[in-house]
C-alpha cells in the first residue's frame, strides 16, 4: 500500500484510505464507497460515502497528465482552485461547494459534496427552469468579482493575489482555443460541421475588421488584471436545484477581465436556447424563459455589480461618478465580446458543447450553427453599443 507522501494518481480503493488516514473524514472501521464521478476530461473527481449515515466527501484530484489526451498539464492548476474556491466562499457564501482540505503533494483538493445540485447544462436540457437562476447567477458575478479588484482591495495585497494566481497552462489553452484558432486555425483543431466550411472561411477567417475586434479582447484576457475571475464558468461549471445554484470547476482561475465570466455565462445560456430552437416543436415558454433570464442576468448583474462598487469602493478618486460609469461600461463592453467569442469557439473550435452537438439533423445543425456564428460575430462587433439585456437579446 502507497504512502500519501509523494504524489500518484489515486484509485477508488486509494481515494477512500485516503478520507480515512489523511481527511480523517471517517473513521478506520467505517465502511464507505467509493465512485469516480468525473466527467470532464482533465481531472480524476472520488466522492467517498458511509454506507452507515451516508456522510460523504469529494476529492478532485490533477493528474500530471490530463485526463482526455494525456500530455502534460501543470497540477498547480489544484492550488489555485483551491485558494479560489476558499476567497468564493467567504465573498460569496453558500454558493461554492465549502473546502475541507488542500493536500500539496497529491494535488488533491476535498471539499463539500454538492450532489443535490445538478448540472445546469443537463437540466437547463430537460427543458428545467430555474426562477432564480437570473437572480442567483447574477449574485454570483458581482459578489466574486468587484470585490478582488484593487479598486477595493489594498494594491499590494492585489498585485500579490495576481502573482500566486498565475496560471499560466491554463490561460495557454483559452487564448488559443478561445479566442485564436476560430480565426486563425494554425494549430488546424477547428472542427467545422460539414456544410459550413465556406462559411467559417468567409465570417471567421478572412474576416478583417472581426479580426481587429478579437486581437483587440484577446490582448485584454492577457493584459488586463482586473479582477480574480473564475476563467471557465459555462453552465457545466453550474449546479443548480429549485433552491439556488453551485458553482464548481474554477481551475482556470486567474487575474483577468471581469467581462470574461459574465459573457461565458450569457453564451451558455444562448446555447441551451439554440438547442431547443432547432429540435424542439413545443418550445416557446423554454426560449421566453431563456431570454428573460439571458436578460435578466446581464441586467441584475451590472446593477449589482453598480451597488458593491458604491458599497465597497472607498479610494476618492474612484468615486468619481464619471470614472464609475466608464469602468461599469468597460466591464460590459466586455461581456458581449466575450460572449461572442465564447459562442463562436464552443460552434467551431474543438472543445464543443453537447446542446451543439445533440442537434443531430444535419440541416438544423447547419443552421443553428451558422445563427450562432452570425449572433457571436454581432456581439462581438456591437459591443460597444450594448448597454442593457435588452439590447444582447437585439443581437438575435
Ligand atoms: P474537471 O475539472 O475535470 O472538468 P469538474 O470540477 O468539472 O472536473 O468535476 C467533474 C464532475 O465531478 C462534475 O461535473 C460533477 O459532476 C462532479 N463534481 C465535482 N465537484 C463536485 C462536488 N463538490 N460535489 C459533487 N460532485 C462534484
Ligand atoms: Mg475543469
Amino acid at each position: 500500500m502507497r504512502n500519501f507522501d509523494e504524489f500518484f494518481l489515486m484509485s477508488t480503493v486509494d481515494a477512500k484510505r485516503y478520507a480515512v488516514e489523511v481527511l480523517k473524514y471517517f473513521t478506520a472501521d467505517e465502511e464507505t464507497v467509493c465512485t469516480e464521478i468525473g466527467d470532464g476530461n482533465i481531472n480524476y473527481v472520488f466522492k467517498v460515502y458511509s454506507k452507515k449515515d451516508g456522510r460523504s466527501v469529494v476529492i478532485k484530484q490533477a493528474d500530471k497528465l490530463l485526463r482526455s489526451s494525456g500530455r502534460p498539464l501543470d497540477t498547480y492548476r489544484n492550488k489555485i482552485e483551491a485558494a479560489i474556491l476558499a476567497t468564493e466562499a467567504k465573498l460569496a457564501p453558500g454558493l461554492v461547494p465549502e473546502v475541507y482540505h488542500y493536500d500539496d503533494i497529491m494535488f488533491a483538493l476535498s471539499m463539500e459534496d454538492i450532489s443535490e445540485y445538478k448540472n445546469l447544462r443537463k437540466e437547463l436540457a430537460d427543458g428545467k427552469m430555474f426562477s432564480h437562476l437570473a437572480e442567483t447567477l447574477s449574485d454570483f458575478v458581482a459578489l466574486t468579482l468587484l470585490p478582488t479588484t484593487d479598486l477595493v482591495m489594498d494594491r499590494a495585497e492585489k498585485k500579490k493575489n495576481s502573482a500566486f494566481f498565475t496560471n499560466v497552462e491554463l490561460c495557454d489553452i483559452t487564448e488559443d482555443l478561445v479566442l485564436t484558432e476560430p480565426y486563425y486555425n494554425y494549430k488546424k483543431r477547428n472542427i467545422i460541421f460539414p456544410g459550413n466550411e465556406e462559411f467559417v472561411k468567409q465570417h471567421l477567417y478572412d474576416d478583417e475588421e472581426l479580426h481587429c475586434y478579437v486581437a483587440k479582447l484577446r490582448n485584454n484576457f492577457m493584459n488586463k488584471s482586473q479582477a480574480l475571475i473564475h476563467g471557465d464558468l459555462h453552465t457545466g461549471s453550474v449546479f443548480a436545484n429549485e433552491r439556488g445554484i453551485k458553482v464548481i470547476d474554477p481551475e482556470f482561475a486567474f487575474y483577468g477581465p471581469m467581462g470574461y465570466d459574465i459573457g461565458n455565462v450569457i453564451a451558455n445560456l444562448f446555447f441551451a436556447m439554440f438547442n431547443k430552437l432547432y429540435t424542439s416543436s413545443e418550445i416557446s415558454e423554454f426560449i421566453d424563459y431563456c431570454k428573460t433570464t439571458i436578460s435578466d442576468f446581464f441586467d441584475l448583474s451590472f446593477r449589482k455589480i453598480s451597488e458593491q462598487y458604491d458599497k465597497l469602493v472607498n479610494f476618492p478618486l474612484y468615486k468619481n461618478a464619471d470614472f464609475k460609469k466608464d469602468y461599469i461600461a468597460d466591464i460590459i463592453r466586455d461581456s458581449c465580446g466575450y460572449a461572442g467569442t465564447e459562442i463562436i469557439r464552443r460552434t467551431v473550435g474543438d472543445s464543443k458543447v453537447f446542446d451543439i452537438t445533440s442537434v443531430s439533423d444535419a440541416e438544423s445543425r447547419i443552421a443553428m450553427e451558422r445563427h450562432l456564428i452570425k449572433l457571436g460575430i454581432d456581439l462581438i462587433k456591437n459591443a460597444a453599443n450594448i448597454t442593457c439585456g435588452a439590447d444582447v437579446l437585439e443581437m438575435l
